[in-house]
C-alpha cells in the first residue's frame, strides 16, 4: 500500500520538539473500539504502524481498517508494518468480518487500507471490492474512504476496486521523486503512484473524490516538495494531507528535520491555491486525518 497514515510514533531517537505531543487515551469509545477488533480479528493501521494519533481517534470511535491482512510484501524504509510473503493465502472471511465491525461501531465514516499484496495475481483487489461491497450492504449510509497501493500498475485490478463504488479513492504519493527509490520499496515508484492516481480519476465516476498523501521532513527541498504539489494537482488529486514523518525504530529510515507547525501552515494556503479542495497539514497529521471533513469539503467544492 501506503501509507503516510503509517508514520509511527519514534522510539528511541532524538528529542521531539515541543509541537510533537503524543495525547494520552481517554473517552469511553476507546475500549469499545479495542474490545470490537479483538472479537473480529482486525487490523488497524493506527496500531500496527504506532499512529500517534491513535488515542485521540479510537477515544472518538474512528479507526482505520487495514485488508489483507496485517503483513506487507513490501519494504518502504519508512515503514513499521511487518514484512512477510503469505503466498497468495487470503481470509475470506475478512470482509464480512470489517462489515460487522463498522455496523457494530455505527460509522458514518470509515476509511479502510491495504498492505501491499504482491502475492496475489490481482494486488488483492477482489477482497477490497468484496470489504466495500459488504459494507454497502451491512451500513447503507456510511461513507467509505479506500487508500490503496499501486496494485502492481494494474489498470485491471484498479477498475475492480473502483467498481465497488468508494467514495474516496486515495493512494499516497508517499515523498517528492527524488527521494522515491530510497524511501519505498524497489516496487513502488514515483510516476507509477501519479498513474494510479491519474487513472482513477479517468476510470471512476464523475463524482467520485481522489486523495493523496506526502511526508514531510524525510530531506526534501521546497521546490522539490512543490513541484509534487503540483505533479498530483496535474494527477487530478482533490484531497490531501501533509505529515511530519516520525521513524519508527532506530532500523528505519531517520528523520532529516521536524517541520515546524508554521511552515505547514504555508504548504496548506499553497496547496490551495493549487487548486486542492482541501488540505490536511500538520506534524501529526495522517492521511486519514479528518477524512471525513476532507471529503465534504471536496463535495461542497464540487457543488455537491
Ligand atoms: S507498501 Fe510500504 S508503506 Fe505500505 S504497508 Fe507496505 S511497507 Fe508499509
Amino acid at each position: 500500500m501506503a501509507e503516510s497514515s503509517l508514520a509511527p510514533v519514534p522510539r528511541g531517537s532524538a528529542p521531539l520538539p515541543e509541537w510533537i505531543r503524543v495525547r494520552p487515551p481517554r473517552g469511553a469509545a476507546y475500549p469499545d473500539v479495542k474490545g470490537i477488533l479483538g472479537e473480529l480479528r482486525l487490523g488497524t493501521v493506527c496500531r500496527e504502524a504506532r499512529c500517534p494519533n491513535l488515542p485521540e481517534c479510537w477515544s472518538a470511535g474512528a479507526a482505520t481498517l487495514m485488508l489483507l491482512g496485517t503483513d506487507c510484501t513490501r519494504r518502504c524504509t519508512f515503514c513499521a508494518v511487518t514484512t512477510h510473503w503469505p503466498r497468495g493465502a487470503v481470509d475470506r472471511t475478512e470482509p464480512e468480518r470489517v462489515a460487522e465491525a463498522v455496523r457494530r461501531w455505527g460509522l458514518r465514516y470509515v476509511v479502510l487500507t491495504q498492505v501491499c499484496r504482491d502475492d496475489l495475481d490481482d494486488g488483492g483487489a477482489s477482497v477490497m471490492a468484496e470489504t466495500v461491497r459488504r459494507i454497502r450492504t451491512a451500513s447503507p449510509s456510511t461513507l467509505v474512504e479506500l487508500l490503496v497501493g499501486d496494485l502492481g500498475g494494474r489498470e485491471a485490478s484498479l477498475r475492480a476496486v473502483l467498481d465497488s463504488a468508494p467514495d474516496v479513492l486515495a493512494h499516497n504519493l508517499e515523498t517528492v521523486r527524488s527521494l522515491s527509490a530510497e524511501v519505498r520499496d524497489p516496487r513502488a515508484g514515483y510516476d507509477r503512484s501519479l498513474a494510479v492516481l491519474r487513472a482513477a480519476r479517468r476510470l471512476g465516476p464523475e463524482e467520485l473524490v481522489t486523495k493523496s498523501s506526502v511526508m514531510l521532513g524525510l530531506g526534501e527541498t521546497d521546490p522539490e516538495l512543490d513541484a509534487a504539489l503540483r505533479d498530483l494537482r496535474d494527477a487530478g488529486v482533490d484531497l490531501l494531507t501533509l505529515g511530519q514523518y516520525l521513524r519508527p525504530s532506530s532500523s528505519h529510515r531517520p528523520v532529516h528535520r521536524y517541520v515546524t507547525p508554521e511552515e505547514f501552515g504555508r504548504w496548506e494556503a499553497r496547496a490551495g491555491t493549487l487548486g486542492f479542495s482541501a488540505t490536511a497539514a500538520g506534524p501529526l497529521v495522517r492521511s486519514s486525518y479528518r477524512a471525513e471533513e476532507l471529503y465534504r469539503a471536496a463535495r461542497t467544492d464540487r457543488g455537491g
